[in-house]
């Protein structure tokens, strides 16, 4: 196969590939090039801009508001990150390119971006080999249970038919799971938000494949049980998959391989300089013990004995493709970012301002609601909105009041093992002040519950639209802002 890359692509400023000239007829065959230019909306400058600026607006985001929604850990992301990510030799490589080309080093430099964040996560975990390659946690979490999988039919271990999830874990964790061919056996949360563990040695046996635990889990919580949990399974010969999407929770502080994890996924775009949500692109890239290494995914960043890095492919076991190339490279370049400018002690300081926050505010919010669990948390926590249905409300009232305030609501009604609940995540980015408005705001949203509780009612009337009918918004999309 000819590369059309060795003569095409004029590339944008910046990027060294002078020598080469494109002309389309040569690489698109002429039946797929235009007859006649493309209709085009003529716009100007100006209006493109106006127009989505104003659409910019009709969004909550992180960087206009405070947005402490649990689970999903929407911090503020370092502009530097994205700075680097958006350098054009980064974008505008393709991953066809020849990895080596007459001697020189066309994709060296992005290969090797590759190469030390995987060393990096490594490092970070305490787990031996990772995967750059999944394309968001719960593609990372179903590339874990298909490696364990490969594990279990390498060994001959086909008896093995469950994974135990806690009720408390994310809901991609049985998907994932289910979807790898497993069933699921849940085990419910005790009186403190743990893993009930009479329950889960009673659920475990010598057909348990591996047990998925979030730690700190979705509950805010910390297992304390880790090491005789860890132990059990393996006796068995099952595998610990630990589900890290809360890692700016730990980072820096302890390492899922350290306690016995087999598995282990990251969320880049929670934890590591992503923004996270919207639909953009996501990565969770999986690390996993030495046992585990041949059962990874291809291909695989290496590094020659002459120091320059290649793609291998040669590994009989793997479970083959997951993703197409090598993931998605910009989520991966901005964790990259991210990880070197911190290093060990920014990394370490992140997670204590995450737990400090966190805790900070449950103690200033206990007064008015209680708190689900009594100790401390981790970096988010829960409580229940139970104590508003004397007035006639619901912790629903209680979110689309918020936004009138200006604060995006924290997730309600997750998890599904407290009822009304209401889950909290400041997160590492925020200051005292933020921090101190947002409990003035919940302080007001009581006082307005007792006082007025029907105005609670008709909130947020601020937004263009007032009260959604989410039934009318998800059955009709068509709304006009005017
Ligand atoms: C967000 C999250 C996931 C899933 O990550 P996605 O990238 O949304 O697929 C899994 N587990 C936990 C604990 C999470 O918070």
């Amino acid at each position: 196969m000819k590369l059309i890359y060795e003569k095409s692509s004029p590339g944008r400023p910046g990027v060294q590939m002078s020598s080469i000239k494109i002309s389309p007829t040569e690489v698109i065959p002429a039946k797929y090039l235009r007859s006649k230019p493309a209709e085009l909306p003529e716009v100007s400058e100006a209006e493109v801009v106006r127009h989505f600026t104003a659409l910019s607006r009709l969004n909550f985001s992180v960087d206009t508001h405070f947005y402490p929604l649990g689970s999903c850990t929407m911090k503020y992301n370092p502009k530097a990150c994205e700075a680097a990510a958006n350098l054009p030799a980064l974008t505008d490589i393709h991953p066809l390119w020849p990895q080596l080309r007459g001697g020189g080093l066309l994709t060296q430099g992005s290969l090797g971006i590759l190469y030390n964040t995987e060393r990096l996560l490594s490092e970070i975990t305490g787990l031996d080999e990772f995967t750059l390659q999944p394309m968001a946690g719960a593609h990372g979490e179903l590339t874990g249970v298909m490696i364990m999988a490969a594990y279990h039919k390498d060994r001959g271990n086909t008896q093995k038919d469950h994974i135990i999830i806690p009720d408390s874990a994310h809901g991609t964790n049985p998907a994932s799971a289910q979807l790898a061919g497993y069933n699921v056996v849940t085990i419910p949360s005790d009186a403190k938000g743990m893993i009930d563990f009479d329950l889960f040695k009673a659920a475990l046996n010598e057909r348990t494949a591996g047990v998925m635990m979030t730690c700190p889990n979705t509950l805010g919580v910390f297992e304390t049980r880790i090491q005789e949990i860890c132990d059990a399974v393996h006796e068995v010969d099952g595998l610990m998959y630990y589900d890290g999407a809360n890692f700016n929770a730990i980072m820096g502080r302890y390492r899922p391989g350290d306690m016995g994890f087999d598995i282990c996924h990251l969320n880049l775009h929670k934890s590591f300089a992503t923004p996270h949500g919207g639909g953009g692109p996501g990565a969770g890239p999986v690390g996993v013990v030495e046992k585990l290494r041949p059962y990874l995914p291809i291909s695989r960043v290496v590094k020659t004995n002459d120091g320059t890095f290649t793609l291998n492919y040669d590994a009989p076991k793997s479970i083959g493709y997951i993703a197409p190339f090598y993931g998605n490279f910009g989520v991966i370049v901005r964790a990259y970012a991210y990880l070197i400018s911190l290093g060990r002690e920014g990394l370490l300081g992140t997670s204590n301002r995450a737990v400090l926050n966190a805790n900070y505010l449950q103690e200033k919010l206990r007064p008015l609601f209680g708190a689900e669990y009594k100790g401390r948390c981790m970096h988010e926590f829960v409580f229940s909105g139970q104590c508003l249905a004397k007035h006639g409300l619901h912790t629903l009232d209680l979110a689309k009041g918020m936004i009138d305030r200006g604060i995006h609501p924290p997730t309600v009604y997750f998890p599904l093992n407290v009822p009304e609940a209401i889950m909290v995540e400041p997160t590492e980015t925020e200051d005292r002040d933020t921090l101190d408005n947002f409990v003035k705001v919940m302080e007001e949203l009581m006082d307005l519950a007792k006082t007025d509780p029907d105005a609670l009612h008709h909130a947020p009337v601020t937004t263009p639209v007032g009260r959604l009918d989410e039934v009318k918004a998800a059955r009709d999309m068509r709304l006009s802002y005017t």
